[in-house]
């Protein structure tokens, strides 16, 4: 038997009691005479003492290093100084057998809550990094996130059902990670995007409420804090309007808020896309806070400054409490929101001062009584700082919205222990991209248009509004979905209009629309990211700590070394050839 006990669970009540414990040799204090060893394991750590009434086994103990992994037996007794830190830190175990069970070389960085390794050594040894008390925790934590899911899900009576990795496409606005196929030369397998196109077979096939969590894949440009493959909550139901499923979804959100952090929240609030753009610039508030937009384009136009006269928009924020910000201060915001990241020409600035009189960067052109108007218009009170971006809408609302976060994240009021969830409805159906001058799907090409904006489909396509949601969450998107098209004409129509040809839409989705020959039923679903909602309940913002073995910002595994490449002979096997 390699322990009796965990070194998290020896406490007074052993006292007395002869145990084995196996574990790892987290610090050695030498004190010459005695020897004090914590030994730690995953669920804590427990001191090994050792002294002159056993010279040999003092000297054994001397020999030990960082990390070895040994075994010890002794007698529980009571520790002359106390550690009220540790829930072991009562006892000790005065050890009379001690064995080496693996000798280890001195870690790279030390494996303490606080460590001195660096983001890339400690993804490079991973495994000795899993040992410190901040990723085990995470790691636990989502262990825990996910188990409340699924038997919450399960409760609802949704059954899990395992997709194939091995597809062909599923659009989700990213480019597919391929797998070629040795056995059908020239042939290539698609990492799924996600289970979308199998969720919605599913319903075809009569599973009426599916779940799953599972890995996605998505060859994207990394962005921070993106992982080419990550997990979600995958779900879909028959049968069901888009207000059930914002039931379901809204239940299981609480049910985990109330499980994990004891907070109660009555009802999601629900924001329309066009609301959110409005009121934040943003489809995914973060509604902690205010700083609401307000529109000051008519208010500040044909007052002689021209450079808010030439521009499409004119909005501003109240900074509560700012007013009082030094020059320097506001020079620094503005440098702050010229930086090609954010990308505005400029900054202009209200006080509006404690005694209800103005100071602006823009005094000349605006009268008091013309500030007093912006200040209603952005909420503004006594003592706050307004700022204000100019520009084209789309453009001015990005920026706008980036300085609202900073300004709070400089205010200190992204606060991670509140949540703020909201539900943000009726996004369009289609965006128009620029770039390759025609229409994509703004959540996905399976998402149904609003029935009563379906009649604009072929005269303004870019006005319809589609039964699409998203769950957003402390100003993160953390779920999203849509009810589908289930019928034949119209999906066909669809994939026409994103610019598909009828025979790419047959070759690429056939199956599908053959599928809904057989009895689709009306559906829809939803898919959570696991990742980031595990670190956000967890009052974090990075999803890589909530990941057992991550990649890093250029999507590569250090500690495997992948992506790697592959010998003449297995090249050979899957008919490539590597052009240089
Ligand atoms: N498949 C979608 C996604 O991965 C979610 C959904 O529409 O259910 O974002």
């Amino acid at each position: 038997m390699y322990r009796t006990h965990t070194c998290g669970e020896l406490n007074a009540n052993h006292i007395g009691q002869n145990v084995t414990l196996s574990g790892w040799v987290q610090k050695i204090r030498d004190l010459g005479a005695v020897i004090f060893i914590d030994l730690r394991d995953r669920y804590g750590i427990t001191q090994l003492s050792f002294n002159e009434e056993n010279k040999n086994l003092l000297e054994d103990a001397r020999k030990l290093g960082r990390e070895f992994v040994i075994q010890a037996k002794g007698k529980v007794i009571e520790r002359a100084n106390k550690n009220k830190k540790i829930a072991t830190g009562d006892i000790e175990i005065l050890v009379d057998e001690l064995k080496i069970l693996n000798k280890a070389q001195t870690p790279p960085f030390t494996i303490e809550d606080d460590t001195d390794g660096g983001e890339e050594l400690r993804m490079k040894y991973r495994y000795l990094d899993i040992r410190r008390n901040p990723v085990k925790n995470n790691l636990i934590f989502r262990s825990k996130v996910s188990q409340l899911v699924r038997n919450y899900l399960a409760n609802e009576g949704f059954i899990d059902v395992e997709t194939p990795y091995l597809i062909k496409s599923t659009p989700e606005g990213a480019r597919d990670f391929v797998v070629p196929s040795r056995m059908h030369p020239g042939h290539f397998y698609a990492l799924p995007q996600s289970p979308q196109t199998f969720k919605q077979l599913l319903m075809v096939g009569g599973i009426d409420k599916y779940m799953q969590i599972v890995k996605c894949f998505r060859d994207e440009d990394l962005r921070a804090d993106r992982q080419p493959e990550f997990t979600q909550i995958d779900c879909e139901m028959s049968f069901i309007e888009q207000e059930d499923i914002l039931q379901t979804f809204e239940g299981l959100t609480k049910h985990l808020l109330k499980e994990i952090h004891g907070i109660e929240i009555e009802k999601f609030p629900r924001m329309s896309y066009e609301e959110a753009m409005q009121r934040y610039g943003n489809d995914k508030p973060d509604i902690r806070f205010g700083m609401v937009f307000g529109d000051l384009t008519d208010a500040a136009k044909g007052k002689g400054f021209k450079v808010f006269d030439q521009q499409e928009a004119i909005l501003g924020i109240a900074v509560p409490q700012a007013a009082n910000y030094t020059r320097k201060q506001i020079d620094k915001i503005t440098e702050w929101v010229k930086r090609p990241q954010i990308g505005a020409k400029g900054l202009v600035y209200v006080k509006y001062n404690e005694d209800g009189s103005f100071k602006s960067s823009v005094d000349k052109f605006y009268s008091p009584e013309d500030l007093a108007q912006w200040a209603e218009i952005t909420n503004a009170k006594p003592g706050d700082l307004i700022l204000v971006l100019s520009g084209a809408l789309n453009q001015t609302r990005a920026q706008l919205s980036a300085l609202r976060m900073e300004m709070a994240e400089r205010l200190g009021l992204r606060k991670p222990d509140e949540f703020a969830p909201l539900w943000v409805v009726d996004f369009p159906l289609l965006e128009w991209d620029e770039e390759s001058g025609r229409y994509h799907a703004m959540h996905h090409p399976f998402t149904a248009p609003k029935p009563e904006d379906a009649h604009l489909l072929d005269t303004s396509p870019g006005k319809v509004r589609a039964n699409a949601y998203d769950l957003v969450l402390n100003g993160n998107e953390i779920g999203g979905g849509s009810i589908r098209i289930h019928d034949k004409t119209m999906q066909a129509k669809m994939l026409n209009l994103l610019g598909f040809s009828d025979e790419e839409a047959k070759k690429q989705f056939g199956f599908l629309m053959d599928a809904f020959e057989y009895g689709a039923p009306p559906h829809g679903g939803l898919a959570f990211g696991l990742d980031r909602l595990v670190a956000i309940l967890g009052g974090q913002e990075t999803i890589r700590d909530f990941i057992a073995f991550p990649k890093n910002n250029a999507g590569r595994d250090v500690m495997i070394e992948a992506p790697d490449t592959i010998s003449p002979q297995q090249l050979e096997e899957l008919h490539l050839r590597i052009v240089e």
